[in-house]
C-alpha cells in the first residue's frame, strides 16, 4: 500500500547502517541452562540474563504445575483491582516485603511496566526527573509518561547531577533515577554518593535493581543492600525477569508508597494480573534466591571477575564494572554485527549492542555470565573471543 512505503524505505536505511534488529527461533536445552539450541546447533549462551540459571531450576517449574494442577486456572481474569487479586500474589509481596525489610511490595506484570507506571504515579508536569543518561529505555518512557521534566545527567556524573538539582532548585517534587546496575554496561551506580545529593536536595530516590536484584547483597536483596544504603532508597524496583529466571517485576517501599501505586500506577490498575500459577512459581524463586543462591552468587562473582580480567588482558575495552555484564566496544555497527556471527559460527551466542541502545559509536558486545557456566567454559570461551577478536582486527595487540 503506498501509504506504507516509508516503512520500506526506513527499514532499508536501517539495515544498511546494520542496525536492524531481527528475530532468531532460539530455543532452551532441556536441563543446561547455560546454553541454547539456534539453527540445530548448541551454543555456549552469553546473552541471556538468567543470571543464576534459575530459569530451567526444576523446583520453579514444579511449583508453577502444582498451582496448575491444584485448580489455579491459567489466567487470572481481570486486573486485580477488578477481580484478579489472586492470594498468591499477597504472599508473594508479603515475602517481597520481608525480604527487603521494606514495610511493603507489590508485583507488576514486568520491569517495563513497573519503571513507566512508578515514574508516572510519582511526578507529573511541574517536577522534574534526574535521569542517569545510560538509564534503562523503560525508565525513558515513564518520564516521558509522566510528562515532568527530564534532566539527564552524565553517567554517573555526581557533578553535573549536583549542578541540574541547583538549577531545578524550585521545582515542585524531585525524583533522582537510577539503574543499580547498568544494563548495558554492567558498572554500578554511586548510591552512597546519591543518597547524600537525595537528602540535601529533597529529592525521591528510586533505584532500578533489575541487574542486582538476586545478585548482590547478602541474600540477593541488590545492591542497595550489599552497600548497606536501603533505608536511605524510596523507591526499589526490581525485575523477576532475570537473576529470578522467570518474568514479572516488584517495586518495593513504604507502606504509603505502595498504597498510592495501588491507586496511581496506570499499568497496574489498567491491565490484568499476571497468570496465578506464575505467583508460585515467584515465590519459590524467591525462596531459591535466599537460600541457594548465596552459593550462586559466591560463584558467578568469581567467574565474573576471572571472565572480565581474561578479556582485559587480551586487550578487550571491557569497562569498569564488576557485575556479570561484561560489553566489548567495538564502536562500529557493522564490526560489532561481524564479531557476534564470527561467535555464533564459533559456538558462543552473544549478541551485538548497537544505537539506539547505546550512544552512538560505541556499539558493543555485550556477555552476560550466569552462575550455570563452569570456569572452564568461560576460560575456553575467553580464549576463543580473543583469537576471533584479532582475526576480526578488534584486537590489534
Ligand atoms: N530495567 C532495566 C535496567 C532493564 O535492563 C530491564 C530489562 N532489560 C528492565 C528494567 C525491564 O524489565 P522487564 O524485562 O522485566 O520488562
Amino acid at each position: 500500500m503506498p501509504e506504507m512505503i516509508w516503512m520500506e524505505e526506513e527499514l532499508r536505511a536501517l539495515a544498511s547502517e546494520a542496525r536492524e534488529r531481527t528475530l532468531r527461533d532460539t530455543d532452551a536445552v532441556p536441563g543446561r541452562p547455560g546454553y541454547v539450541r539456534r539453527g540445530g546447533r548448541i551454543l555456549l549462551n552469553l546473552s541471556s540474563n538468567d543470571y543464576l540459571g534459575l530459569s530451567q531450576h526444576p523446583a520453579i517449574a514444579e511449583a508453577i504445575r502444582e498451582a496448575l494442577a491444584a485448580g489455579c486456572g491459567a489466567g487470572s481474569g481481570a486486573s486485580r483491582l477488578v477481580t484478579g487479586s489472586r492470594t498468591p500474589y499477597r504472599e508473594l509481596e508479603e515475602a517481597l516485603a520481608a525480604w527487603q525489610r521494606s514495610g511493603a511490595a507489590l508485583v507488576f506484570a514486568n520491569g517495563y511496566m513497573a519503571n513507566c507506571g512508578v515514574i508516572s504515579a510519582l511526578v507529573g508536569r511541574g517536577d522534574v526527573v534526574f535521569s542517569d543518561r545510560l538509564n534503562h529505555a523503560s525508565i525513558v518512557d515513564g518520564i516521558a509518561l509522566s510528562r515532568a521534566e527530564h534532566a539527564r545527567y552524565r553517567h554517573n556524573d555526581m557533578a553535573h547531577l549536583r549542578r541540574l538539582l541547583d538549577k531545578h532548585k524550585q521545582a515542585r517534587r524531585k525524583l533522582i533515577v537510577t539503574d543499580a546496575v547498568f544494563s548495558m554496561d554492567g558498572d554500578a551506580a554511586p548510591l552512597r554518593e546519591l543518597v547524600q545529593l537525595k537528602r540535601e536536595y529533597g529529592a525521591m530516590l528510586m533505584v532500578d535493581e533489575a541487574h542486582s536484584g538476586g545478585v548482590f547483597g547478602p541474600r540477593g536483596e541488590g545492591l542497595c543492600h550489599a552497600l548497606g544504603v536501603q533505608a536511605d532508597v524510596d523507591v526499589h524496583i526490581g525485575t523477576f525477569s532475570k537473576a529470578f529466571g522467570l518474568y514479572g517485576a516488584y517495586v518495593s517501599g513504604s507502606p504509603t508508597l505502595i498504597r498510592w501505586l495501588t491507586n496511581k500506577a496506570r499499568p497496574f490498575i489498567y491491565s490484568t494480573a499476571l497468570p496465578p500459577a506464575l505467583a508460585a512459581g515467584l515465590l519459590r524463586s524467591l525462596m531459591l534466591v535466599q537460600t541457594e543462591g548465596a552459593h550462586m552468587r559466591k560463584r558467578l562473582a568469581e567467574s565474573s571477575a576471572r571472565f572480565r580480567a581474561d578479556l582485559r588482558e587480551a586487550g578487550f575495552a571491557v569497562g569498569e564494572g564488576d557485575s556479570p555484564i561484561v560489553p566489548v566496544i567495538v564502536g562500529d555497527n557493522a564490526a560489532a554485527l561481524r564479531f557476534s556471527e564470527a561467535l555464533e559460527a564459533e559456538g558462543i551466542a552473544a549478541v551485538a549492542i548497537r544505537p539506539p541502545t547505546v550512544p552512538d559509536g560505541t556499539a558493543r558486545l555485550r556477555f552476560s555470565l550466569s552462575a550455570a557456566h563452569t570456569g572452564e567454559e568461560l576460560a575456553d570461551a575467553a580464549a576463543r573471543i580473543r583469537d576471533i577478536g584479532r582475526r576480526l582486527g578488534v584486537l590489534t595487540g
